[in-house]
């Protein structure tokens, strides 16, 4: 596919790998990881991320559906596949085609997929997702054991693993520390029940960093491989994989009065340079970054200026003289300045998974440093 827009996103497979190992020395040896390759592995690339994930001795992957996984089988990702969201009865024979692992956290999907496997006469994995304090999918941990002993009992599944996911592992320790509790609990009943699962997991992102108690024998982090941090203040050295570039379409100089884009929120106060950039909101770049975003052009950190359209923005560019073409960094490097996700999440109001995640399929994703 050939593009014409001049807005890329800049994603360099080797700091990937970097902070890939990052974690890896964070964990011990016979620690496997799960690496979160879901929603396009955070807008970086399913395919081009996991076959490096891949070739740099991942264990597992972890994608939110089916369709997630078939795109991996279909590109030739050996790895196994854990899909962390649940399925429908009707879709299950997907699971047999392509080798995919299931999150199971009833008795009904359950006994389904056993029956479905009877039938293929081939064994399923599937692992528990056990609800330990998220409320979203799992069995009720007080409610776990029983529903383990049952899945246990059938012929043609088998309980690879079983996990549990936090609530605020970034935030609350206490309840971090009590979900693992529970969590932990559980694991010791049914070891106790004389069930033992092979794979037992429960570390997102900062579970690895914070949480030693937390990483079992399996661990799955998404965010910190992608160089992006949980939170503030963290010690860890992650590289940003991903940048976000795009090139001056359009420069004029304004005199003062002039207001810019739709409601004229910016008013020009003296005689200032205003230059559009081709990207916006139907790339995902936040709207209400409007007025409030840095931009780094010539090696000057900029300021967006006037409400964010669909496909365009505005740059104040006050005396710089820049020209149609110059390189624009809106997630990235330019210079000795940088800008990272983290920073824009935090002037968006939001998480800097979501500024990754939002950026849409119109932006390319240029690849850097080996594949696999
Ligand atoms: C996305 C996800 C993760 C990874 O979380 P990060 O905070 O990005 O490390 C782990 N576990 C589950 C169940 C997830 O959905």
């Amino acid at each position: 596919m050939r593009y014409y827009r001049p807005t890329w996103a800049e994603v360099n497979l080797n700091n990937l790998k970097d902070n890939f190992r990052q974690v890896k020395k964070i964990i011990s040896p016979q620690t496997k990881v799960m690496a979160c390759v879901k929603a396009d592995a955070y807008g970086h690339g399913l395919v081009p991320v996991s076959k490096r994930l891949q070739a740099e001795g991942a264990d597992f992957l972890g994608v939110a559906s089916i369709d997630e996984g078939i795109k991996l089988r279909q590109a030739g990702i050996r790895l196994p596949i854990l899909i962390l969201g649940l399925v429908f009865e009707k879709d299950t024979s997907a699971l047999f085609e392509y080798r995919l692992t299931a999150t199971v956290c009833d008795s009904g999907l359950a006994a389904a997929l056993n029956k479905k496997a009877s039938l293929f006469r081939k064994p399923l994995n599937v692992h528990i997702k056990v609800d330990t304090g998220m409320g979203r999918i799992g069995v009720l941990h007080a409610e776990a054991e029983e529903l383990v002993k049952k899945i246990h009992r059938l012929k043609f599944i088998n309980i690879e693993g079983i996990f549990t996911h936090f609530a605020f592992a970034e935030s609350n320790r206490d309840f971090t520390r009590y979900q693992l509790g529970l969590f932990g609990r559980l694991i010791n009943d049914l070891y106790r029940a004389g069930i033992r699962v092979p794979l037992i997991h429960s570390a997102n992102s900062m579970g690895v960093l914070g949480y030693q108690g937390s990483h079992f024998n399996m661990v799955r982090p998404g965010l910190v491989i992608y160089g992006l941090y949980p939170k503030r203040g963290l010690k860890i050295k992650l590289k940003p994989v991903l940048s976000l570039k795009t090139r001056v379409v359009f420069a004029k100089q304004l005199p003062p009065g002039c207001g810019i884009s739709y409601g004229h929120t910016y008013v020009t106060r003296n005689k200032t340079n205003i230059l559009t950039l081709p990207i916006g909101y139907g790339d995902g770049y936040p709207r209400n970054l409007s007025n409030l975003a840095p931009v780094l052009i010539r090696g000057r950190r900029l300021k967006v200026c006037g409400r964010i359209c669909m496909d365009q923005m505005m740059v104040d560019a006050g005396a710089l003289r820049a020209k149609v073409g110059d390189e624009a960094v809106l997630i990235g490097s330019q210079g000795k300045d940088k800008i990272t996700s983290e920073e824009l999440a935090e002037l968006s109001g939001t998480i800097p998974y979501e500024i990754v995640c939002g950026l849409g399929n119109r932006i390319p994703r240029v690849y850097s440093g080996p594949k696999d």
